[in-house]
């Protein structure tokens, strides 16, 4: 393939194409094996995407947007041998624009997610989208995947940040959507489209956010409970003491903090080991409102009731960092572990208690001593069971049982109104099943938005559909 007419056009930083140079595009965290892509594409501005995916489509090439690769779901590498290039959005990292009184910003697709966090800081606003990769993936990876993290009880998923979107399409045309507006009803909402279609409608370039004021009021505590039942009633009684400032309500069994302590600097600050941990934070802008004292009313009277075993509360920012380690520290394990299973599902979240149950005792029965850590985020009815090999079988054993365990978790969550994939996506990981279980109207309807938006099937071939 001659990559000279379009190295001409980008300019030499733009194409890469010798192996070593494409090495660190081609394997995910999921240590995804990739076959082998035709060149890397790193175009700077959204014109040049435009111009890459012009001439991708006249070569019948396909192509595989690519974030931060910390996607779980065997989306940013190309895979199945087909002729492809990698699309990289990461020299496209400009924040363009802070609006403080419209309270938005305006960046590029490929700002690392901890930038905007940080640059609406500065800009005493709040960003409030935050998971385990937020130091390595970009933001236009998190719109695509739809991502979750920790804050979505409080303030919604990735598509929820949103106010306008740039894109360039599968047939080179560029999309200039970025409006700032907090009200619009002219017509179908493209945005919507593109956030979540995991890089098979076309490459979002940038994106208008949305800011929030920042929440320098703030309480983080780590709090033991004996069930899940006991955190989820533990929920709703904060409620009626904080009002809807809970931004993270995660819970943490003990097998799950038993792993994370494996790993540097993870501490545990209970004087006792429990079964069931939750982290709890609550904030809010208003520095009026005695949050602190609310929230330490509202576990003392659970105390009382008996909902809930201990608490403590962060007194210190480095303590709140702790606690936050020790929960980021969780997922980290998991994805160090190549081995281990990893789901993603969600159910309504009253449901959540009799999902951890039937799930961890279906796991027992179909592989005994399978070590099984629900966690994650109770408050969105959104638990990863991710499950760890049998202490006496080694990882080759234990690898091909992953499929059949994977399919217990989701039958599991499906009998109770659930879903496959809560914040993750379907990626070509979970396609076959995803096609499987769909609803047969969505499904059509999926199909023929893909074959009305990529005509030529350019976009992420295998991924979702
Ligand atoms: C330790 C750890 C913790 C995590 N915790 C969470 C969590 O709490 N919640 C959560 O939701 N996720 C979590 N994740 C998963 C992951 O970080 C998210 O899915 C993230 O949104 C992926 O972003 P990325 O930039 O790495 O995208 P990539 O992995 O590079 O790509 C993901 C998908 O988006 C597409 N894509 C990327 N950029 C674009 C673009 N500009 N235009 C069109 N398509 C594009 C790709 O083709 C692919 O389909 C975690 C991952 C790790 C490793």
């Amino acid at each position: 393939m001659d990559l000279m007419p379009l190295e001409a056009k980008l300019g030499a930083k733009a194409v890469v194409a010798d192996s070593s140079g494409m090495d660190r595009y081609v394997r995910d965290l999921m240590d995804t094996q990739s076959s082998s892509p035709l060149a890397v594409l790193r175009p700077a501005s959204t014109e040049d995407v435009a111009t890459a995916v012009q001439w991708c489509r006249q070569q019948g090439l396909a192509i595989v947007p690519q974030g931060g690769l910390t996607g779980l779901c065997s989306a940013a590498v190309p895979m199945n041998g087909e002729a492809a290039v990698i699309l990289s959005l990461d020299r496209m990292k400009t924040i363009r624009d802070i609006d403080p009184l419209d309270n938005t910003m305006t960046v590029d697709a490929g700002v690392v997610l901890a930038d905007v966090r940080a640059a609406a800081e500065n800009a005493d606003r709040y960003f409030p989208l935050s998971h385990g990769a937020q130091g390595s993936s970009l933001i236009g990876g998190n719109l695509s995947t739809n991502c979750g993290g920790n804050n979505a009880i409080r303030y919604g998923v990735a598509r929820d940040q949103v106010l306008g979107l740039e894109a360039v399409l599968p047939d080179g045309t560029i999309w200039n959507g970025l409006r700032r507006l907090r009200k619009n009803t002219a017509g179908y909402d493209v945005k919507q489209l593109l956030i979540g279609a995991e890089g098979t409608l076309g490459v979002i370039t940038g994106a208008v956010l949305k800011l929030r004021p920042y929440p320098h009021n703030r309480v983080t505590a780590l709090v033991a409970v004996q069930s899940p039942e006991a955190a989820l009633s533990l929920l709703r009684d904060l409620e009626t003491h904080v009002g809807e400032t809970i931004s993270a309500f995660e819970l943490i069994p003990e097998v799950a903090v038993s792993f994370a302590l494996t790993m540097d600097n993870a501490r545990y600050p209970l004087d006792a080991m429990h079964d069931w941990n939750l982290l709890i934070e609550a904030e809010t802008p208003a520095r009026a409102f005695e949050l602190e004292t609310a929230l330490e009313a509202g576990l003392a009277s659970a105390m009382e009731n008996g909902l809930v075993e201990d608490a403590v509360i962060a007194r210190s920012a480095a303590q709140r960092d702790a606690f936050w380690f020790l929960r980021e520290a969780v997922a980290t394990y998991f994805v160090e572990d190549t081995s281990c299973l990893k789901s993603d599902t969600a159910v309504p979240v009253s449901r959540v208690p009799q999902f951890i149950a039937n799930t961890v005792a279906a796991l027992a029965d179909n592989l005994p001593g399978v070590r099984t850590a629900p966690f994650g985020h109770l408050g969105d009815g959104n638990i990863h069971v991710n499950v760890v090999r049998p202490a006496d079988m080694d990882a080759a054993e234990f690898i091909p049982h992953r499929e059949a365990l994977s399919r217990v978790i989701e039958v599991e969550a499906l009998k109770l109104g659930g879903t496959i994939s809560a914040e993750h996506g379907i990626g070509r990981l979970k396609r076959d099943h995803f096609l499987g279980i769909v609803d047969p109207v969505e499904r059509n309807l999926m199909n023929r938005l893909k074959a009305a938006i990529d005509r030529d099937k350019i976009m992420n071939p295998g991924v979702i559909l």
